[in-house]
């Protein structure tokens, strides 16, 4: 089974997505307009059912890559031995908030573990709202932070899409704070200008907001760094109004920016709350909120926080291992240099190709703008370089408001040579269809 195919192999492609449309709503998307039926996958590298080896330049929750054999191994034993819920005693439960803590300032030393991204942004807006006594949220033009009802209501990457029921009351949205397409630049005066129009938003609601959630870089809205300045500036409004702060590390975090751990670091402010998800099991489902005192000694006031599968055994071992490998592998410090490589190699394409806005990001978590000369967005370009991406074997994704923006932000064994294929096939594709736009 390890060294042959499985028996996947034999169920095609359009068998699959059969299957799909009988049993799933239409609004259940699938990447590529060729679908990949997958088979299996280690460290950067994915494998489809034909035997074709995928390059994941793509997928930022296997942070140490796929499957790694630490990982898998820590779950596996831990699976043998006990998995039991929070109102146990338990060693791994000590060690892993202990490791974990161990990564953040002092004044966030409070940790409740859930089992997904939108379970961990859910979990931070309803304590904001219990320790602040307040009830709106300010959130950022275009960000996403749970499918969760509440995660809908604060998401305006969701809430926004025809289809849905548009802004609730309760969410007070500011502003995209992004540099590329406005007409600032990032040397504090793109900040300035912000954080001004969001402060003036923020003190016509006469204290009202319970928290304010934003990403340190906004995935869904395109990998779009905050603007310099804005969070300091946005960060103690907030608090002077009586809420709370909210950093989204669930893309960023866990070292993948290279230069800093949690992406709030990049701009030298430090939140109330971090909500965090992805990567931090690598593939299995667990997430968490971190805090300080005062808000979990209001929280404690309220019922019984309980989660069945939320720190379990099984998922601290398995998040422990995780955080050992990101140690032990140096892979922020590889994300940084590797993450470095690419971002020229990226440039120089946009030298070479004009429809390459802008090549923006930290570490391996990066985003790739293609617009016209008049600065319109090219999403059919974007599209066109993501199939053929596929096509040629490598993985990436489109997002962003017109979904121009090309997203890659792949396992933290990307490396070097990695890059330089992804480059050139880049270089390929854009020099064959170049000329249709
Ligand atoms: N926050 C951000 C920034 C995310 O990107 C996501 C998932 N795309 C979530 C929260 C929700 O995480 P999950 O899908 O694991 O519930």
């Amino acid at each position: 089974e390890v060294c042959g195919f499985s028996k996947q192999d034999t169920v095609s492609t359009a068998g699959l997505l059969k299957n799909r449309k009988e049993h799933f709503g239409k609004n259940l998307s699938i990447s590529y307009a060729d679908p990949i039926p997958m088979d299996r996958a280690a460290f950067q590298y994915m494998y489809d059912t034909k035997g074709n080896t995928f390059l994941d330049a793509y997928n930022n929750i296997m942070l140490v890559g796929h499957c790694h054999p630490r990982v898998v191994e820590a779950g596996r034993r831990a699976m043998a031995k006990l998995n039991t819920n929070t109102r146990y005693l338990y060693e791994a439960l000590e060690e892993y908030s202990s490791a974990l803590l161990a990564r953040f300032p002092q004044k966030l030393n409070k940790i409740y573990f859930v089992n997904s991204g939108s379970e961990a942004s859910d979990l931070a807006i309803r304590m904001a709202k219990y320790h602040t006594r307040k009830k709106k949220v300010a959130v950022l033009d275009s960000g996403y932070h749970g499918h969760t009802q509440t995660g809908m209501q604060i998401s305006a990457y969701k809430y926004q899409n025809p289809g849905s029921e548009g802004k609730p009351e309760e969410t007070l949205e500011l502003s995209l704070p992004k540099v590329f397409g406005s007409p600032w630049k990032d040397d504090g005066t793109a900040g300035q200008n912000y954080s001004r129009e969001a402060i003036e938003k923020i003190q016509q609601t006469k204290g009202e907001i319970a928290a304010f959630i934003a990403e340190p870089i906004v995935g869904c809205g395109g990998q779009v760094p905050l603007a310099k300045g804005y969070l300091n500036a946005v960060y103690p409004e907030i608090r002077a109004q009586g809420g709370v702060v909210i950093s989204d590390e669930v893309q960023v975090g866990f070292g993948r920016l290279g230069e800093v751990f949690w992406g709030y670091e990049l701009y030298g402010v430090v939140p109330d709350m971090v909500i965090l998800g992805k990567p931090m099991g690598n593939g299995h489902p667990i997430g968490a909120v971190v805090t300080t005192d005062e808000i979990a000694e209001s929280f404690g006031h309220g019922p019984e926080f309980f989660s069945s599968f939320g720190g379990n055994p099984v998922s601290c071992r398995i998040g422990l291992a995780v955080l050992e490998v990101i140690a032990e592998e140096n892979r922020q410090e590889h994300a940084k240099n590797t993450g470095e490589y690419l971002k020229s190699g990226l440039n120089d394409l946009r030298n070479k190709y004009p429809v390459i806005a802008d090549v923006r990001g930290h570490g391996l978590f990066l985003g790739v703008e293609l617009t016209n000369q008049d600065g319109q967005p090219l999403t059919k370009l974007a599209s066109v370089l993501k199939n053929e991406l596929r096509n040629q074997f490598v993985l990436v994704s489109t997002d962003g408001p017109f979904d121009n923006v090309l997203k890659i932000k792949p396992p933290l064994n990307f490396n070097r040579e990695n890059s330089d294929e992804l480059i050139f096939k880049m270089d390929m594709i854009l020099g064959q269809n170049i000329v249709l736009f």
